[in-house]
């Protein structure tokens, strides 16, 4: 069914967009980690409630992120997604949204720096910013206040879409906003095992689906 009084729609960025599985891979990689397990803890981690960084923690105590992004530049190996990253689906539904209408934006917990990325990677947006920009980030009710007023829109007009119940979902709902949540990568996966506190307005597998939902007459 149309959601015909949708008139924005703004995209989380990790798993949302871009496919984080190489990024992890290469941290892995980086500290001597056989991968599959670097991966499962990552997934103790996300079912504890914890931040992604207790993944790096509990094998390098006192990890310093910006010290190990610097020695993987110098390393030829950097930190950060590129268009290598971006789900298949990422871009047709961007550029699909926006041929019918829909203001397209993007709005993720990232750091500065991956503003550059997201753009170098040139999808059909009227909006990208990242939190570290705005200098506010999920859940704060200050980020979707921000992200409400840059589309110029009431919160019940824009349709937030993200992968995350915690940072995503339930905030997203809690400033007003509509919400699909999108069951892929492994926070999604993870946190869909226990009973949303929040029903999303909408579940879907991937961003097709979201392009369907929207464009069907
Ligand atoms: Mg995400």
């Amino acid at each position: 069914m149309r959601e015909v009084e949708i008139k924005a729609v703004f995209f989380d960025v990790g798993e949302t967009l871009i496919n984080e599985g190489r990024i992890y891979d290469a941290w892995a990689d980086w500290l001597g980690v056989p991968r599959h397990t670097f991966h499962a803890v990552l997934g103790g981690v996300i079912a504890r409630g914890e931040p992604h960084m207790a993944v790096f923690e509990h094998f390098r105590p006192g990890f310093d992120l910006a010290a190990e992004e610097e020695a993987r530049r110098a390393a030829g190996v950097p930190n950060g997604f590129d268009e290598r990253d971006l789900y298949p689906d990422a871009r047709r539904c961007l550029a699909a949204l926006r041929r019918h209408g829909y203001v397209v934006g993007v709005a993720g917990n990232q750091p500065a720096e991956a503003a550059a990325r997201f753009a170098a990677l040139g999808l059909e947006t009227d909006l990208a910013a990242m939190s570290a920009e705005w200098g506010v980030e999920k859940p704060s009710p200050a980020f979707f206040a921000r992200l409400c007023q840059e589309a110029g829109l009431p919160a019940a007009e824009i349709l937030y879409v993200g992968d995350r119940v915690d940072n995503d979902i339930v905030p997203a709902a809690a400033a007003g906003l509509r919400t699909a949540f999108l069951l892929r990568g492994p926070w999604a996966h993870v946190q869909a095992l226990t009973p949303l506190p929040t029903p999303p307005t909408h579940t879907l597998v991937d961003l097709d689906a979201l392009t369907a939902l929207l464009t069907t007459p």
